[in-house]
């Protein structure tokens, strides 16, 4: 039996993870469930995987935890320090699911301990980055990619040197508005960008995907996954998501790692690893796929790639304050706010605005820089 602590339990990836606990529900014994406010929910999966400890980041939903888990004994808490240190108990593997930069301080706190992540949680890396590489290096924690894209180059470069390496190659779907002009894309609605083609997931990674900001985010996650230079590391927009990543080593072999959308396949990568386990997805039918194409990215219609490739290169706070204007753009766009073109708009006018500082050290200066490009982002949009 392991044991497994879920934060973002009630999210798209905490879904797909409880999915494949129940499969054998006799082989883990689940430490720490969380969510940030939806109370019901978290509290029928702590009752059903029987966890320790659920909890809410939303500490006004406290009275209605505890509430929800009377008449058992399962630990309600509520608040950030309390995901600290619900993500803090040792466990054999903690998955990573909050969205967004919200979910670094757990993370952080999992590292800590030197234990094993699965990480979906790709804002958080894109904020902190060689403060949590560090972290990993110098707790002696294991970093396990849940993210499709790089737990494909992660399984294609197993047995592998990574000097070996020419190009790591990202797939990308290009989303539910590939296809879009600059002029239908100004008009695009939340419910059009959330409507992606091929994969089921949370609203923020939905819109990040329709702008390709997610594929600019994980351009910066692979760079620190995947040491091998920002410059041997591409992007091709793959419409079919069947290829989710390749790796092309110096002798021209192209390891690729095919399987179906379902985010079931790399979580499960995760669980398993180093071994592998079932998964209820239906298996891979390339026959019914026909044909898979190819295509480069447009970087005048999806400006969002070139601004993450540039904010990788700048280095110093640009990723952080990248990865903040985003999500702030995002949930203005998800509340109507501003047009889906603004998103990509407003985090080019912040970082334009922003020195580049010196990358931050410590957690404390990613979130304060995390912060202050949130404040600006919200007083830049408000003021339009
Ligand atoms: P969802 O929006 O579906 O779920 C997010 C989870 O995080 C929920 O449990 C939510 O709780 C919790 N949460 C939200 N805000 C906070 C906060 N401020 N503090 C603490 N917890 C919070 O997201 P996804 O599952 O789609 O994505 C999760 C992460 O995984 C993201 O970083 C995303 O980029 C990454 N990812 C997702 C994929 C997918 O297929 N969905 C694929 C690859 C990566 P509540 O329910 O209470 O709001």
């Amino acid at each position: 039996m392991r044991s497994i602590t879920l934060l973002g339990a009630t999210g798209s990836v905490g879904t797909s993870t409880l999915d494949l606990l129940r499969q054998d529900r006799s082989a883990w014994r689940v430490e720490a469930l969380t969510a940030n406010s939806s109370v019901i929910e978290l509290a029928a999966l702590a009752r059903e995987f029987d966890a320790r400890i659920a909890v809410v980041a939303d500490e006004s939903c406290l009275p209605a935890l505890r509430d929800a888990l009377s008449g058992t004994s399962i630990e309600a808490a509520a608040g950030p320090r309390a995901l600290n240190e619900a993500a803090a108990r040792p466990v054999d593997i903690t998955v990573a699911a909050i969205v967004g930069c919200a979910g670094l301080g757990p993370v952080m706190a999992a590292i800590e301990q030197g234990g094993t992540i699965a990480l979906a949680n790709k804002e958080a890396l894109v904020s902190a980055g060689e403060v949590m590489t560090a972290a990993v290096a110098k707790h002696g924690a294991t970093l396990l990619p849940v993210d499709s894209e790089h737990n494909a180059i992660f399984q294609c470069l197993a047995g592998n040197a990574i000097e070996d390496v020419r190009w790591i190659t990202l797939t990308a779907s290009g989303g539910p508005l590939r296809g879009f002009s600059v002029a239908e894309l100004a008009r695009v609605t939340p419910a059009q960008a959330v409507a992606h083609p091929n994969w089921s997931m949370g609203a923020k990674i939905s819109v990040d995907s329709a702008t390709m900001m997610n594929k600019g985010l994980e351009f910066i996650e692979a760079h620190h996954l995947f040491p091998v230079g920002l410059d041997r590391i591409r992007i091709v927009v793959h419409p079919q998501s069947v290829i989710h990543s390749m790796v092309e080593y110096r002798d021209g072999s192209t390891l690729a790692q095919l399987g179906p959308s379902d985010m079931k396949v790399p979580i499960a990568s995760c669980l398993a690893w180093p071994r592998r386990m079932d998964t209820p997805c239906d298996p891979l039918d390339l026959v019914a796929h026909g044909e898979l194409t190819f295509f480069a990215p447009d970087e005048q219609r999806f400006p969002a790639t070139r601004l993450a490739r540039e904010a990788a290169h700048a280095g110093g706070a640009a990723p952080a304050v990248l990865n903040a204007a985003n999500e702030i753009a995002v949930a203005a766009f998800l509340d109507g706010q501003i047009p889906f073109t603004r998103i990509a708009v407003s985090v080019e006018e912040i970082l334009n605005e922003t020195a580049i500082a010196q990358a931050p050290t410590s957690l404390n200066e990613v979130q304060a820089l995390d912060g202050e490009a949130r404040a600006r982002t919200s007083a830049l949009l408000e003021s339009a």
